[in-house]
């Protein structure tokens, strides 16, 4: 099948946005196709509660430590509120409720019964040992228990996060709530976790690369793949599309990268960044900046790490035929206009990264019916949702020649819209 042309729009004025206002730009985008009224648009970008908590913990060195916690719940019409917490330097109010949001539209573009929230707090986690890690989120369970429950709002990991810190966050909610396992989803499997939802949002990046591979008839194995981003994400995608037979030829972190024309040894590569030995000195490579990986030429362009990298400032360089959104916010509105123009296709991050939460919605019912399952009905249930979830939002894209984001916002938006109705206001 072709590939969605995008109907030309005239050059438009994006001034400097902060993230609120660019995820504005792109709910706007969409609401304008489905005839929103500035009421209704108002009603589905305000959240229904932001919390805002004071963490205070006795730090290892004898002093108090004093945190900001953010938990934003933006909507619930088609479920429970639903979204990771997030513990790094930068969070801060605008940036979670902006995450908020797309948690809303990514559950409705998979269609899982659930709403959209984020939280997360203001530090640097590799900065706290373990038990000033344990004890800062239990203070923060502590401060918005009330709030959260396995029917009202479900948190998981994010960046910063991970299965141990959802382990400590569920034992202490279950002081004040009794066993309730559903409170929180990406635990442990010893602890009510399920198989496959670690690797979920790496292993769902590279199902939908191999959807969007067959639209374009192209094999994605022998392309080539840059990925910037050597957390969970982008490990567990980098491992995938190996296996799948692409050449990951760039992988960076915040410290930069490697690279290998002739494809990188992923598995050297995870034992390396696992090592915690600066990726720049892995023998199999030769060094990279992030800058550079943006710009390297490859089929594919995977940003995993942080919302923002790429701006006004250097999607110009881009030289990748494809972008898939593995982080959340990766692409500014104004980098994404000069995509559209050049013609790059983009996957959103509310299809391309929605592995995660799809994972996190099966964890929920296992904890919900107490019975496990096995990895590989994980595997076939996510496969099926992501696949069906991505022809729709093609389908849209073809149809209507919007950029496929437009499209996924579009049903994401209708059919939170469509529950808002329905339900009665
Ligand atoms: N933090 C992930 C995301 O941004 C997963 C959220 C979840 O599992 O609830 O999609």
């Amino acid at each position: 099948m072709a590939v969605p042309s995008v109907a030309r729009l005239p050059p438009r004025e994006i001034p400097g946005m902060n993230p609120v206002e660019a995820a504005r730009w792109y709910f706007d985008q969409a609401a304008a196709r489905l005839d929103l009224s500035q009421n209704m648009r108002k009603l589905l970008l305000t959240p229904k509660r932001e919390i805002k908590v004071q963490i205070a913990l006795e730090m290892d060195n004898g002093e108090i430590g004093t945190f900001l916690g953010y938990r934003v719940q933006h909507d619930s019409a088609r479920g429970p509120f639903k979204g990771g917490l997030r513990y790094h330097p930068e969070v801060d109010g605008d940036e979670v409720v902006t995450l908020a949001q797309l948690m809303t539209w990514k559950t409705a573009v998979v269609n899982i019964p659930y709403g959209g929230a984020k939280g997360g707090i203001a530090v640097d986690g590799s900065l706290l040992s373990r038990r000033e890690l344990e004890s800062i989120t239990r203070v923060f369970v502590d401060e918005i228990h009330d709030s959260i429950g396995p029917n009202k709002d479900i948190p998981a990991p994010d960046m910063g996060t991970n299965a141990q810190v959802m382990a400590w966050f569920a034992n202490q909610y279950e002081k004040y709530h009794g066993f309730n396992p559903g409170c929180v989803t990406g635990k442990p499997l010893e602890l009510h976790g399920s198989e496959g939802r670690e690797e979920a949002t790496g292993r769902g990046v590279v199902t939908i690369a191999q959807q969007l591979y067959k639209r374009r008839g192209k094999p994605l194995a022998g392309s080539t793949v840059a990925i910037q981003g050597f957390g969970n994400v982008g490990t567990y995608a980098a491992r995938f599309f190996h296996e799948a037979g692409a050449k990951v030829v760039a992988v960076t972190d915040v410290t930069g990268g490697t690279k290998n024309a002739g494809g990188l040894d992923v598995w050297a590569l995870i034992d390396w960044g696992a090592a915690k030995t600066p990726l720049a000195q892995f023998p199999g490579g030769e060094p990279i900046t992030n800058e550079e990986l943006l710009s390297a030429e490859v089929d594919l362009l995977v940003p995993a790490a942080l919302g923002g990298v790429l701006t006004a400032n250097n999607a110009e360089h881009v030289r990748a035929g494809m972008i898939l959104e593995a982080a959340n916010h990766p692409i500014h509105p104004e980098a994404d206009e000069i995509f559209n123009r050049r013609e790059i296709l983009v996957v959103p991050d509310i299809l391309a990264n929605a592995g995660g939460v799809t994972v996190s919605y099966f964890e929920w019912v296992q904890n919900q019916q107490h019975f496990k399952w096995e990895l590989s009905r994980v595997r076939q249930e996510l496969d099926r949702i992501l696949i069906d979830s991505f022809d729709k939002v093609w389908t849209l894209a073809t149809e209507k020649k919007v950029p496929l984001r437009t499209a996924a916002y579009i049903i994401g938006i209708g059919r939170v819209g469509r529950a808002t109705v329905l339900g009665g206001i």
